[in-house]
């Protein structure tokens, strides 16, 4: 089985931990830079990207970050894991994430969405206090989007959604990631 990091300074770890192993991967908690060593596959959590920003920052994370991301090893980004991976944060997307960008009476919503590549139907997504992606380079797909917000995109090996897979019991997303850390 696959090995997956879940970057675990803060945010949804658990859920998604326990989405990867409900998937058939095995999963490491990834809090310093030698637990990235030999993974095939890594997922960056929602939770508070500020929060995580100065974790990454305290621990010395983001040049292995860098390295690990820029080798192109698979990663899936969800809500605050994918405003640490854009232009403002780390810049490893070609993108701007505006944060909290449904509106703040609106914290929290659901919708059914189509996610292009994804078998069988439309995937129940959380939203909280979501991110928009906005100005993303042509060498982004867009693989969601909710009315005219992207909320799914996919760059190389990445893929990043503004909403929560991990919340729903719908294992698709992480089965499919995990078959791709599987394949690479
Ligand atoms: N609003 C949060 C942030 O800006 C992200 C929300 C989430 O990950 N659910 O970090």
């Amino acid at each position: 089985a696959p090995l997956i990091g879940v970057l675990a300074l803060q945010g949804g770890v658990a859920e998604h931990v326990a989405a990867l192993e409900r998937s058939g991967a095995r999963t490491r908690l990834v809090k310093v830079p030698e637990q990235l060593d030999g993974l095939d596959g890594l997922v960056l959590p929602g939770g508070e990207s500020t929060t995580m920003t100065l974790g990454i920052e305290r621990e010395g994370l983001a040049e292995p970050l860098r390295g690990f991301v820029g080798s192109g090893a698979p990663v899936l980004a969800t809500c605050a894991g994918l405003i640490l991976l854009d232009r403002a944060h780390l810049d490893l997307l070609p993108l701007d994430c505006v944060r909290n960008a449904f509106g703040r009476q609106v914290r929290s919503f659901e919708a059914d969405l189509e996610i292009s590549g994804l078998e069988g139907g439309p995937l129940r997504a959380i939203f909280i206090r979501a991110p928009q992606v906005r100005h993303a380079d042509d060498a982004v797909t867009v693989t969601a989007t909710v009315d005219d917000a992207v909320v799914g995109v996919r760059h190389g090996a990445v893929e990043g959604y503004a909403f929560h897979p991990e919340l729903t019991g719908d294992d698709r997303l992480h089965a499919a990631f995990v078959a791709r850390c599987r394949r690479a």
